[in-house]
């Protein structure tokens, strides 16, 4: 069953939407503030986005940029101006669709279903898809080896992208400071286990919201990191 998620402040219309989805086998969820919206949309399994422009805290601008930056969910932004739609159109956010309010629920149910079947059939057709390790708001793209962090993509070394996605593709596993560095640095390398905390750190500073309470790599004391997912 296709998940759909609606970020909508105006709770009759959040409402009218799902009644409406939900009738045509959909199962639905409402975000009714922005940054809950852009955190669900980020962190779970969506698939297909129906986003308000104008929202508390986190306007439907940004989350569309946002999520366009790590994922390929279809986007169907709504907005209650003509005028908006066009400027979203003219920014070139990369959302799939535009109405305007008000519209009638079947016209949406329909949109929905072509995004969908569009959507299914690329994913489908076999052109190979970039290798990618996404955990909570953070995506990293092997084929491509680019890291996007909160939708930013973001620059690491080779050897910080290295440490970086090994870890983050062993989540919840405690790895010493030796093991990081045979695993990264080949045993001809010059330097020491000392590289390895110089690393995290260049790390954290790109991906932590705060280095001092780390919420993605986490020093185990005596033993060696982890990534938590
Ligand atoms: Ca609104």
């Amino acid at each position: 069953m296709s998940k759909i998620l609606i970020i909508e402040d105006e709770e009759a219309i959040a409402d009218l939407e799902k009644d409406y989805l939900e009738l045509s086998g959909f199962e639905v969820a409402i975000a009714n503030r922005g940054d809950t919206g852009l955190k669900i949309a980020m962190e779970e399994d969506v698939d297909l986005l129906i986003l308000d422009l104008m929202l508390p805290e986190v306007d439907g601008f940004e989350i569309c940029k946002q999520v366009r930056n790590c994922k390929n969910t279809p986007i169907i932004m709504v907005s209650a101006k003509r005028d908006d739609i066009d400027k979203i159109r003219g920014l070139g956010l990369g959302a799939d669709d535009y109405m305007t309010k008000p519209f009638s629920p079947s016209e949406l149910v329909a949109r929905v279903k072509a995004h969908l079947e569009r959507y299914n059939r690329l994913v489908r057709s076999g052109i190979p898809q970039n290798d990618v390790v996404e955990i909570r708001g953070i995506k990293i793209d092997k084929t491509a080896r680019r890291v996007w962090v909160n939708g930013e993509e973001t620059t690491f070394t080779t050897k910080e992208f290295d440490l970086l996605t090994f870890l983050a593709q062993n989540p919840n596993r405690v790895f010493t400071k030796e093991e990081l560095f045979r695993e990264i640095w080949d045993m001809e390398s010059i330097g020491d286990i000392a590289t390895v905390t110089v690393h995290i750190k260049k790390i954290r500073e790109k991906i932590e919201f705060s280095t001092a309470k780390p919420q993605y790599i986490e020093t185990i004391w005596g033993v060696g990191y982890r990534f938590k997912a």
